[in-house]
């Protein structure tokens, strides 16, 4: 164990995911990420920050985010990307080894409060998530009032009237119908036009 917790996952004395060594630069995934495929990008010879590391350094640096950003982009799929540099404790610096954060950027587009009318099966909705948690939830729609629904939790076997039924794209995620049933279509926040 060295000083400093970025030369001690350079040295491979931490068990952080590397995506990328090219021997100047290491690319590791931060615990947790910010979002999927957000990497933490260091020089692997020591230096505090952008005051104190060498131009050799600092252009091999560039160079490793350019490629990182080019990896989220083409192999990831996104559009944009965000870098953060921070300098010194004032500039909001926390750890005292150059780094840079390579953040992958996805957004997605919506209709907010959408006529509950105009939902249609298949579509991507933004869910209030139970009273008093204030958390949003994504699921799509898959069942509307007067469909069948023998294997979910119905009452009389048919989505109740101003109701729906949602599933997590990712089936291994739940936190949908499966376990809480038929969801009013009132905590249908938004509707997705685009997705990342
Ligand atoms: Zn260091």
């Amino acid at each position: 164990m060295s000083e400093c917790v970025l030369c001690d996952i350079v040295a491979g004395s931490d068990a952080a995911a590397r995506v990328r060594d090219d021997g100047a630069t290491l690319a590791f995934i931060p615990l947790p990420p910010a979002t999927e495929g957000h990497v933490l990008l260091v020089p692997k010879r020591h230096a505090r920050n952008l005051f104190d590391i060498s131009h050799g350094d600092l252009a091999a640096v560039a160079a490793a985010a350019k490629e990182l950003a080019l990896w989220q982009r083409e192999r990831l799929g996104c559009i944009g990307v965000s870098m953060f540099l921070t300098n010194e404790a004032d500039g909001f610096q926390s750890v005292f080894h150059y780094y840079v954060h390579v953040v992958r950027r996805t957004y997605v587009w919506c209709e907010a409060s959408p006529d509950p009318r105009r939902l249609r099966r298949g579509d991507v909705v933004v869910i209030q998530g139970p009273a008093g948690t204030g958390h949003l939830v994504m699921k799509r729609l898959v069942a509307l009032e007067g469909d069948r629904c023998d294997e979910w939790e119905c009452g009389d076997g048919m989505v109740p009237r101003q109701h729906g039924l949602v599933l997590s794209d990712n089936r291994a995620r739940r936190g949908d119908s499966r376990d809480h049933g038929p969801i009013p279509l009132g905590r249908v926040v938004a509707r997705v036009l685009r997705g990342p």
